[in-house]
């Protein structure tokens, strides 16, 4: 098993005072698993780091204890100083004595004897760690972007910007749904004039495999051809949908002529030839709460609409029924002012209901208060929330990654990695995500680009994560407890073999299969039964 060396950080004052160094270094003088004991003042500095390199080569030192701070801080500082020295990085264990005891445990006894158990617990264990093995594999610099609206002309441009080539795939043609048709067919033709962007329109997408580094793409093209593209990394930005209002109780929508949505209102309006309406009522918040959450751009679209009715014809009476205000930042605080100036009237309505009566449409109200009004209009405009596209469902069964309840592509951190998923090297950016106004949107676009950019490096091989997980075969039924277990797709059966498989590629090597599996089969590479059992073996003692 090695011979082992154990190092104790003083950690200047931090630890030295704080924890009794010598009654630990007596104790486990005692005990013959641990062939030298060595202490340094700060062992993280340069001449630190130097003496735990040396003193390992000197002593020959097989298995290495590091007793500091937080794994947090320096386990990849001393991951490195142990390879430096000859060994396998893996053969190391640091304990963490500074953060868990010396500051956690008041008490100077108690704080030794806690530092004590955690280190006899990293002896015991260190005893059956192996070196692993740092894989590496060639991976495509390429980007595949899916959906050419605003994130994903925004991400394509900003990833070929710093000269990588990319393929956006486009179900119709690239423009996607903001409202700024003159800035969009900007992007667009930049977009499309672009060398190293190639633009695949109205295609459909087959099947696309793969892994982080190394995904394959099917596409049918308009002409019926078939293209076979691969890239390293794909982000989706397929947006989302209006909500259709179609059936909603009150609204009349599709039962009564005049009522219509922003789209359907607007699209009229500009084919319109004759005269102006006397009077608009606009409602906001429709499907709010069908939907379960605030789409928060439909607030803004709705006043757009009052301020185009307004800018049409001033004499035009325009009503604004809200249930909450969304303005999110000061533009749209300053947009909401500037809109009721134009005399624009803004009425907060508990429950409303839209009826025909005679020539006219009539939207009658009540309010907080308990007090109810009516309007009479000629047309009533819609403002709905925004819905999942139908794209999202078919991508999160291709790519294995989980949909929020209301259908939009859940990142693998809302704040941590709010672009990435739970699988490597797809990002999810725009409305596929969430209802995002154009500003998110391109923000997003912007954070997958880095992400791209600085994951997938020309020339550079891919390292995999080293702490994974297998599958001793022996011991496998194929009972896929460890597949339903695996969040990230890496687990999978092999269905002429009646066993579980590992990609290594896509394993993280969170342990979830190994803790599900009921025979012992699925192993963490670093945290095997024999670590773990050592381990705790170790802090009971
Ligand atoms: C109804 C509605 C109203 C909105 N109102 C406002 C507003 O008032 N103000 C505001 O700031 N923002 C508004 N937004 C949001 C605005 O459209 C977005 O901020 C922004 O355009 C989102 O960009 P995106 O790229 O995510 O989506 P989109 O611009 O919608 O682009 C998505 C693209 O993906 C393509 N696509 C979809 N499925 C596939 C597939 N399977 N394969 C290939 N391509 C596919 C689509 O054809 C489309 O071109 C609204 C959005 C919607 C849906
Ligand atoms: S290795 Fe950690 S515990 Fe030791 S001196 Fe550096 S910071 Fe302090
Ligand atoms: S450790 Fe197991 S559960 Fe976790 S990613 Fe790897 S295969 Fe999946
Ligand atoms: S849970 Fe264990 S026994 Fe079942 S398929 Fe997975 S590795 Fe095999």
């Amino acid at each position: 098993m090695g011979k082992i060396g154990l190092y104790l950080c003083e950690c200047g004052p931090n630890i030295a005072e704080a924890i009794d160094l010598d009654r630990i270094t007596a104790e486990i003088k005692k005990d013959a698993k641990v062939a030298g004991i060595e202490r340094f003042k700060l062992l993280c500095s340069e001449d630190g780091k130097r003496f735990v390199t040396e003193s390992i080569k000197e002593r020959g030192y097989e298995r290495v204890v590091i007793a500091a701070c937080s794994p947090k801080q320096h386990q990849a500082t001393f991951e490195q100083v142990v390879a430096n020295a000859g060994l396998n990085a893996h053969v190391f264990q640091m304990v963490n004595i500074r953060e868990q005891c010396a500051w956690a445990t008041p008490d100077k006894e108690q704080a030794t004897s806690k530092a004590l158990r955690f280190i006899r617990a990293a002896i015991g264990r260190v005893r059956y760690h192996w070196p692993l093995e740092q894989k590496e594999i060639e991976c495509s610099p390429d980007t595949i972007v899916i959906g050419g609206g605003t994130a994903g002309i925004e991400a394509a441009l900003r990833i070929a910007q710093k000269g990588r080539k990319v393929f956006l795939l486009e179900k119709d043609e690239p423009g996607g749904t903001r409202r700024d048709r003159e800035w969009m067919a900007a992007r667009v033709d930049a977009l499309r004039n672009n060398p190293l962007i190639e633009v695949y329109e109205h295609c459909k997408i087959r099947e696309l495999l793969g892994f982080f580094g190394s995904f394959v793409a099917h596409l049918e093209t308009r002409e019926g051809n078939e293209v076979q593209l691969k890239a390293g990394s794909v982000v989706l930005a397929t947006g989302a949908v209006a909500f259709d209002p179609t059936g909603l109780a009150g609204y009349g929508y599709r039962e009564l002529e005049g009522v219509s949505t922003v789209r359907e209102f607007e699209k009229a309006a500009s084919d319109a030839s004759d005269g102006h309406p006397k009077s608009v009522a606009v409602i906001h918040c429709v499907g709010r709460e069908k939907l379960g959450y605030c789409s928060g751009t439909c607030c803004v679209e709705a006043m757009r609409v009052a301020r185009r009715v307004k800018e049409a014809s001033a004499e035009t009476e325009v009503t604004e029924f809200y249930r909450d205000l969304c303005l999110p930042g000061t533009e749209h605080d300053r947009f909401y002012h500037e809109t009721a100036k134009t005399g624009v009237r803004f009425v907060r309505f508990r429950d409303i209901d839209v009826a025909r009566e005679g020539p006219g449409l009539v939207v009658r109200y009540r309010q907080e208060d308990g007090s109810s009004g009516s309007v009479v209009a000629d047309a009533v405009v819609l403002s709905a929330g925004v819905a999942a596209g139908p794209a999202n469902a078919e991508f999160a069964r291709m790519f294995n990654i989980p949909l929020d309840e209301h259908g939009f592509f859940q990142s693998e951190h809302p704040v941590l990695n709010p672009v990435g998923t739970v699988t490597e090297g797809v990002f999810v950016v725009g409305g596929c995500r969430g209802p995002a106004g154009a500003l998110d949107a391109t923000a997003q676009a912007g954070a997958a680009a880095g992400k791209v950019l600085s994951a997938l490096v020309p020339g550079r091989r891919l390292r995999l994560e080293t702490r994974t997980s297998e599958v001793a075969e022996a011991l496998c039924v194929g009972c896929g407890i460890c597949v339903a277990a695996c969040a990230y797709g890496a687990a999978t059966l092999n269905e002429d073999r009646h066993i579980a498989v590992v990609n290594e590629v896509l394993c993280r090597g969170c342990g979830n299969c190994a803790a599900a599996c009921p025979s012992g089969a699925a192993q963490h590479r670093q945290f095997t039964t024999r670590q773990m059992d050592q381990e705790v073996t170790q802090i009971l003692r």
